[in-house]
């Protein structure tokens, strides 16, 4: 049996054809002409004023805090269960993450946790969409008016998902997508920042490139920012993978449900499987996770897929567990008991935009022959 990747990126449309464009032009730098037609169309498809290309997910979350000026003495709450990345840039702008615990269905932050952390320093939301489902947007909009706080809004997961019919990465005073090859659409490395504020997006675009003054003397700085440019490449790739993505939501859409229906068993044996759909939003699956009902019977069951060579990837580790934030002498002795269970008994299967139907028979299959 041939290996079953746990991503694979699909790269069948004009990719090819905007890359050698790129080529025969010479435009390969972030000055070429991919940029801005990459940034209107996804910022359009958003439905956003503004969007600003930048070279990963996580230099999007650098400047997004610090084009909202979060520094130290602020507090950003944000949930304990997601990649590092929002919580690295929080921590390295100098301000304190404050974190709650997850929601056990959706797996996103609980929302109902997020009033008791306000304090007068909080400054900032920041939401992160995980896996699939959108976080519950209603009742942290409200929080936010209540105390004038900022929403920034971490949708790299979520391309084309909505929330009560709009778009995720629409809510946020500043959101953020990545385009890394097991996103919805891809770029290689890539990522782009949102915000319907001129003035906001301005800085976002200096703090990108150097802070480089836009109408002042080349070489002569007020601020420090980055070097966090995308490529022409990167935004040829970006512009024909856009093309596609009303496809790509589709079939992401399907495999989810292929896996609902194959799977369905494994909820008799104490799997939790995710759920379909809520009262604002169906399943966009960006992965298709699982939750063992014991860490043993987790780890049973990944190495059986991965004797398969079926390859599986463990859910997200918790932010207040992490070695680096301990040793920092962040988050002790805190405790989150949902995002602690889903760290350590989930884990996701092959979902990627290249798995082909026969594959994910076969992934089925195999934990069929597990479990029966
Ligand atoms: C992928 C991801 C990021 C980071 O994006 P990169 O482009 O890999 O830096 C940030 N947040 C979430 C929720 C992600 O899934």
């Amino acid at each position: 049996m041939n290996p079953i990747p746990v991503n694979t990126p699909l790269l069948n449309g004009n990719e090819l054809k905007y890359l050698t464009e790129c080529i025969e032009t010479g435009w390969i730098s972030s000055e070429g002409p991919f940029i801005s037609k990459f940034e209107k169309q996804f910022s359009a498809y958003i439905g956003r004023d503004h969007g600003i290309a930048v070279s990963n997910g996580s230099a999007a979350l650098d400047i997004a805090i610090k084009a909202l000026n979060i520094g130290p003495g602020d507090e950003v709450i944000m949930p304990t269960f997601t990649i590092i990345s929002p919580v690295q840039s929080v921590v390295t702008a100098g301000a304190l993450p404050v974190l709650v615990d997850s929601d056990p269905l959706t797996w996103n932050m609980d929302v109902t946790q997020i009033d008791a952390k306000i304090t007068s320093r909080t400054r900032a939301i920041l939401v992160v969409h995980i896996y699939g489902l959108p976080v519950d947007m209603d009742p942290v909009i409200e929080i936010a008016k209540k105390h004038n706080l900022k929403i920034i809004e971490d949708a790299a997961e979520m391309h084309g998902q909505t929330y009560k019919g709009k778009m995720c990465g629409s809510f946020g005073d500043i959101s953020i997508f990545s385009f890394y090859p097991n996103k919805h659409i891809t770029t290689g490395e890539g990522g782009m920042i949102m915000t319907n504020d001129e003035a906001l997006a301005q800085r976002c675009k200096k703090l990108r490139n150097l802070c480089f003054e836009p109408n002042g003397p080349r070489f002569i700085h007020h601020e420090i920012g980055w070097n966090y440019r995308m490529t022409n490449l990167q935004a040829a790739l970006g512009l024909a993978q856009l093309e596609q993505i009303d496809g790509f939501i589709e079939k992401k859409r399907d495999m989810g449900i292929a896996y609902q229906t194959g799977l369905s068993f494994l909820k008799d044996k104490g799997y939790q499987l995710p759920i379909e759909k809520t009262s604002f939003s169906e399943n966009i699956y960006w992965v298709f996770g699982i939750i063992a009902p014991t860490i043993e019977e987790k780890e049973k069951m990944v190495s059986h897929l991965s004797e398969s060579k079926i390859g599986t990837r463990p859910f997200f580790w918790c932010m207040h567990e992490q070695p680096v934030f301990q040793k920092m002498g962040l988050f002790k002795d805190e405790r989150y008991p949902i995002a602690e269970k889903l760290a350590r008994n989930g884990f996701y299967l092959p979902s990627g935009l290249g798995l082909k139907q026969n594959q994910q028979l076969e992934v089925i299959s195999c934990i069929k022959s597990d479990l029966i």
